[in-house]
């Protein structure tokens, strides 16, 4: 590992919650270009972990750093504009807009400027939203109101808000949770091809879905890390098997 490679690091970091440590000790290095997926029991501390990188709940001890930059007490806002995304679970697209408006809004220079009211789109932007389109599966549905996408499609939809602010860090939760089995197959083509010059985490529940994208799986068991490896190094991990596998 190159140093300079590393995009996020975080060291020791542990979060206490009531003197519950939900978080406990964790380090944790993404490189640039990789896919990690995050996996463990429910409770285990993933979502915890996604909010300490985003700066929605503050470390206790440890430090984190994204970049060049120390974020650890930076507050979420700021942080996000380092260029970090993140999806929750339930896509917040909005509904009655296009698919096209919805991804003009999320564009960095025009966000909250509507084309309807003389906002003269630039060339540029109209290239990036068709450019994002292509990329989630939605360049016929530009016209289309997003109220009557599938829920795979509003899935990729969001994944394509986030897209067009060019994040060098992405964080998924659940992102094929509810899909069909085709959709989650075009999901792992799509994060597949978003990897190159950013890092992207998931957190997943669907096994076979995590074995088709995965670089590197960390498992995560009471705030702190089990395993971390390849899939199938993990998968016959006795410890892991133990507790997340139920063997
Ligand atoms: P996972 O995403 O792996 O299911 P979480 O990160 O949601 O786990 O939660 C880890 C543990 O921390 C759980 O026991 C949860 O109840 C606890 N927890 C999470 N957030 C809070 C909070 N804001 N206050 C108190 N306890 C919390």
């Amino acid at each position: 590992v190159v140093e300079s490679d590393i995009l996020l690091a975080l060291e020791g970091v542990t979060v206490s919650f009531d003197g519950f440590k939900a978080v406990n000790d964790l380090s944790l290095y993404i490189q640039k270009g990789e896919l990690r997926v995050i996996i463990g029991p429910n409770g285990a501390g993933k979502t915890t972990v996604l909010d300490l990188i985003c700066g929605r709940t503050k470390v206790s001890e440890g430090s984190i750093q994204f970049k060049d930059t120390e974020v650890t007490r930076l507050k979420e806002h700021e942080i996000v504009r380092l260029g970090i995304g993140r999806k929750f679970q339930n896509p917040s697209i909005y509904e009655d807009l296009t698919v096209f408006e919805n991804l003009e809004i999320s564009y960095p220079k025009g966000r909250g400027v509507f084309g309807a009211l003389g906002f003269r789109r630039s060339k540029d932007v109209i290239d990036r939203i068709h450019e994002i389109a292509e990329m989630i599966f939605l360049k016929d549905h530009l016209d289309t109101r997003s109220e009557i996408l599938s829920h795979g499609q509003k899935q990729w939809l969001e994944i394509g808000m986030l897209l067009i602010q060019d994040p060098e860090l992405l964080m998924l939760d659940e992102p094929v949770a509810g899909m069909s089995v085709a959709e989650r197959v075009k999901t792992a083509e799509l994060l597949n091809r978003i990897i190159e010059g950013r890092a992207v985490i998931v957190i997943e529940h669907d096994m076979k879905f995590v074995e088709s994208i995965a670089h590197k799986v960390t498992v995560l068991h009471q705030g702190k890390v089990l395993a971390e490896g390849r899939m199938e190094v993990i998968q016959d991990d006795p410890k892991v098997r133990e507790v997340y596998l139920g063997h």
